[in-house]
């Protein structure tokens, strides 16, 4: 794009534009066409959030804001190139996207396209207003940074291509009775060309001079599944999950100690992490806070000087938590300190004694066969003090107080898919959270815990925040290939265990669904009974049914960016759900109200029609207050996306009005 030319093109041309006062009377008759053309064909007022794409000097952005719109524009000499870069706004941020005689002037649009939808919400509205090239092919070309021009057709395959929904394509007037854009296709044109004026461009129609040329092609974005338009795509691909889950594996890391401090400190780089800490001593309900273990250290060696276990060589070989040990001793005295896994030689097994003063070793059982009769030098330079139990926690407040918990745990040392693909997956969430803040409804917490002891804590110290949790789940072993497994909450019933199970059978994967038991991970602790919060875990293998469990096998060979990106992908579609799972009231309860009257039986006919109706009416009929979209899914067996679309319609319609579920 000639970003300079197209600049002096208006600034040289457009007199009118100079003045305020003209501006102010150009603007005005803009807004007006925009407001008539909302009013009588979209059936909604011309209100919301407006980006003005190509805003030009920015005076129909002030003109917007007098109307009480919340309007922004951008222009191409803000250094973004429409070709090329992303627009500096969140995804589904806009209502309505402006993009006023630009389209002309670029010659590849998909990235500008597919910006557009990224940036609008669900049911947004782009208005393109482009010269009309059946009516103007012999002076299209006299500006010069005109480079594509389009005609009706070509613009409703162009969006058809980028996926957008024709809402209507048609006659530029402005100031003109809503009359003519309800006239055929063909004929608005003819009477465009003897309409007694142009609207050529926003600042310099010729006015009054006659041939009204120009196309107003408008076009909404579908249902958008948030996740799927705009998500990062190095968490799609999973890319960014893996490298740091490699980047964290080697750490030792447990229950407290510098492990989980480095561990927290790493996510904190990514993410803004609150780091707490609470004193060994501490009670936290039947528990105490235990002493904080460090280890430097620790092996076996033979008689002849060889280390032949050797912690630095894999933290599996010291059982979590060992107390110190400087010791010579024969074989015998040492097998009672070693454990091996029989059924599989080559892996070292991951075991703790946190809770009793214990000290061991873990090598694979092929290595213990070799073990002769020896003396050995047995160290573990480990320590267990008064000191603290660390846990990060990382809070993204939406709208509502209303909380979706998200939990995973940090207290494991180099284990890939358990703990770690969780912890991993839940930084890439709340990075995609954080971009999409200021369209949350709900509020966020990240909890990055030790196990067990860490949602004790959690609990205890914030017992007064347990109420506003409606929703949540625990994350880990998300990084194998194994089918996805939905542990359902202790209250079985709960919109999450709903959408969840709603959210895996729209998948295409292959998956199961457990009810709870009260074993597992943290879930036993957000659903023991004195909480019964509304947590599941959603994992792939579940843990304790995978053979490399708690082994040296679980790896990173174990786990796959593909696998990642599938499961982030999965939860995105899970918390786009949850977002969009709303309550409606219909406003017009005593018997159907009459559709065809307001056009909503217009789709009617074709395959695609019957859907549409028979959604309107299960929304309108279910919609007592107090059934939800999803509770709506289920009974009908109408996807959830499709009773998204048709509540929106409903609701532009003053037919349907959202509320809050008692
Ligand atoms: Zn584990």
């Amino acid at each position: 794009m000639k970003d300079n030319n197209i600049k002096k093109n208006y600034q040289s041309q457009h007199t009118l534009a100079e003045t305020k006062s003209g501006r102010d009377y150009l603007n005005g008759r803009l807004f007006e066409t925009l407001t008539n053309f909302f009013t009588h064909i979209l059936n909604r007022p011309f209100k919301g959030k407006l980006l003005d794409l190509g805003c030009g000097d920015g005076s129909f952005v002030e003109y917007c804001k007098t109307q009480g719109l919340s309007a922004t524009g951008l222009d191409i000499d803000s250094g973004v190139n429409f070709e090329h870069n992303r627009l500096p706004y969140p995804d589904n941020h806009f209502d309505i996207v402006h993009f006023y005689a630009v389209i002309e002037h670029i010659n590849d649009v998909s990235n500008i396209l597919g910006e557009i939808k990224r940036v609008l919400r669900a049911g947004g509205i782009v208005i393109i207003v482009t010269p009309n090239f059946d009516y103007t092919v012999k002076t299209f070309y006299d500006d010069p940074t005109h480079i594509k021009p389009y005609n009706p057709r070509s613009l409703s395959y162009l969006m058809r291509i980028f996926k957008f929904k024709e809402e209507f394509v048609g006659l530029w007037t402005v100031k003109k009775s809503s009359l003519i854009w309800k006239l055929p296709l063909k004929l608005q044109f003819l009477i465009g060309r003897v309409l007694p004026f142009s609207g050529k461009n926003r600042y310099a129609p010729k006015i009054l001079t006659g041939k009204s040329t120009t196309i107003l092609g408008v076009f909404s974005v579908g249902s958008k599944e948030m996740g799927s338009v705009g998500a990062d795509k190095e968490s799609e691909n999973g890319s960014d999950m893996y490298n740091l889950i490699k980047k964290l594996f080697p750490i030792c890391r447990s229950i407290t100690g510098s492990g989980v401090r480095e561990t927290l400190d790493i996510i904190g780089g990514l993410v803004p992490l609150e780091i707490r800490e609470i004193a060994t001593g501490t009670k936290v309900f039947d528990w105490t806070v235990p002493y904080e273990w460090n280890i430097k250290d620790a092996y076996i060696k033979n008689s002849k000087g060889e280390r032949i276990v050797d912690f630095k060589q894999s933290n599996l070989h010291v059982v979590s938590y060992s107390m110190a040990v400087n010791k010579k001793m024969t074989l015998s005295e040492l097998k009672f300190h070693l454990h091996t896994l029989p059924d599989q030689p080559d892996w070292i097994p991951y075991l703790t004694s946190y809770y009793n003063e214990d000290w061991g070793f873990c090598l694979t059982h092929n290595q213990y066969q070799t073990l002769k009769d020896d003396t050995y030098e047995v160290v573990i330079d480990s320590t267990l003090t008064d000191g603290c139990l660390n846990y990060g926690e990382l809070y993204i407040e939406g709208k509502s107080k209303d909380e979706v918990l998200l939990s995973c745990y940090v207290c494991h040392p180099s284990m890939a898919n358990d703990s770690l693909s969780g912890v991993t997956l839940l930084v890439s969430l709340a990075k995609d959270l954080i971009n999409k803040k200021q369209d949350l409804k709900y509020s966020y917490r990240f909890l990055f815990i030790p196990e067990t002891i860490g949602s004790i804590v959690w609990l205890s110290q914030n017992e007064n925040k347990t109420s506003n949790i409606k929703h949540g789940l625990i994350a880990t072993c998300l990084g194998d290939s194994g089918d996805f497994t939905y542990k359902k909450s202790r209250q079985g019933k709960a919109e999450i265990d709903q959408i969840v199970q709603n959210v895996l059978e729209q998948s295409g994967y292959k998956f199961k669904v457990n009810d709870f038991f009260p074993s597992g991970s943290d879930e036993c602790q957000f659903c023991s009974p004195g909480f019964n919060l509304p947590v599941g875990s959603l994992t792939r293998s579940v843990y304790n049914e995978f053979d490399r469990y708690h082994t040296s096998a679980d790896n990173l060979d174990f786990v796959s960016p593909e696998a990642l990106g599938q499961s982030f992908k999965l939860y995105q579609k899970i918390i786009n759900t949850l977002e969009n799972n709303k309550t409606y009231l219909n406003l017009n309860q005593k018997c159907e109200p009459q559709l065809g009257r307001r056009g909503l039986y217009r789709s009617l006919g074709g395959q695609k029609g019957k859907i549409d109706i028979f959604a309107i009416l299960w929304v309108l009929n279910m919609s007592d207050g107090k059934n939800s979209i999803m509770d709506i899914s289920i009974r009908s067996g109408i996807s959830f996306v499709d009773l998204v679309k048709t509540a929106s319609t409903l609701v532009a319609h003053n037919l349907l009005k959202e509320i809050n579920k008692e």
